[in-house]
């Protein structure tokens, strides 16, 4: 038997970071949405009691470090399932980009693996068992639109904001999550972005107001170390974006676009400085 997955990846629409909680943790608050540019899982049933991983990306870990491993190994032992399977993950989604690519693979795997073995787990202990393996995968395992509070793992959930087009470009540097985190102060954010208000133009299916309440806490430190991911902004919203903002801890920007017909332009003018961009609708 085999099941395959679609793992999305998601966007912040807004992201702010409260305090520092003594566990380590930031307590933050994120409205969170699905974008239609997704990994794709296959699960199979194996003969050996053991866990395979392969992927046709070259560049992402293929042992116990990779997160559907993790989800796998997670369920395997929580259920003492003595069944082995072999994942497959043919990776779309840029790695390391603020898309929540890792969780998202790590969702869907809890989510296949549910169906394969035939273990009848509800959503809310998947969404446990998800918050076990990183702060994202709760919310990767429901989808849709939500606000996220804590560490990220409490879900309430939306309605999906007004369907738009995203243009998301990956310029190519590396950034750490740990570190952007680790740098900064929720003392010194300068402009802390409104959950409540991203919210209200959600329910009222306000496009202009989602536009206007995009924000991230976490961008003036990523800005900093990265000054490329500003230039990128800048770019993207002289190239005619309706709202512009950096996804996660970054780098990857994304942009809000109604008009498809202003798509192309914003696209092909990314193209001339980075690779990696593509034009998405939302996953609504
Ligand atoms: P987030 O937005 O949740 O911080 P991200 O998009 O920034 O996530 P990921 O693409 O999830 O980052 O990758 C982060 C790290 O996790 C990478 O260094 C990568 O090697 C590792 N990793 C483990 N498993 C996976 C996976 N299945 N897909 C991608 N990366 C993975």
């Amino acid at each position: 038997m085999k099941i395959y997955e679609k793992a999305p990846a998601k966007i912040n629409l807004m992201l702010d970071v409260l305090h520092k909680r003594s566990d380590g943790y930031h307590e933050v608050e994120m409205i969170m949405t699905m974008v239609d540019l997704a990994d794709r899982i296959e699960m199979s049933e194996i003969k050996r009691d053991t866990i395979m991983i392969s992927s046709q990306a070259g560049y992402i870990p293929l042992d116990e470090k990779n997160l559907a491993f993790q989800a796998a190994k997670l369920v395997k032992d929580r259920y003492d399932v003595k069944k082995g399977v072999y994942i497959h993950l043919d990776k779309k989604i840029p790695v390391a980009a603020g898309l929540a690519g890792g969780s998202s693979d790590a969702a869907a795997t809890l989510r296949g693996l549910n169906k394969l073995w035939g273990l009848n787990i509800s959503d809310e202990e998947l969404r446990l068992l998800g918050a076990e393996l990183g702060s994202d995968v709760p919310f990767c395992i429901t989808g849709g639109t939500a606000l996220a509070t804590g560490r990220g793992e409490q879900l309430h959930q939306l309605p999906n904001p007004p369907q738009c087009w995203v243009v998301l470009a990956k310029p190519p540097i590396n950034v750490s999550t740990a570190e952007v985190y680790g740098r900064v102060r929720s003392d010194q954010i300068q402009r802390h972005p409104s959950a409540k208000r991203m919210e209200d133009a959600i329910r009222n299916q306000s496009f202009a107001g989602v536009c206007k309440e995009l924000g991230n806490a976490l961008e003036d430190v990523t800005l900093k170390l990265h000054p490329e991911v500003g230039q990128l902004k800048e770019a993207m919203m002289k190239l005619g974006a309706d709202g512009v903002l950096m996804s996660g801890s970054g780098p990857t920007v994304f942009g809000l676009v109604s008009k498809e017909s202003k798509v192309p332009r914003i696209y092909n003018g990314l193209r001339g400085f980075c690779k990696e961009v593509y034009a998405v609708r939302l996953l609504t």
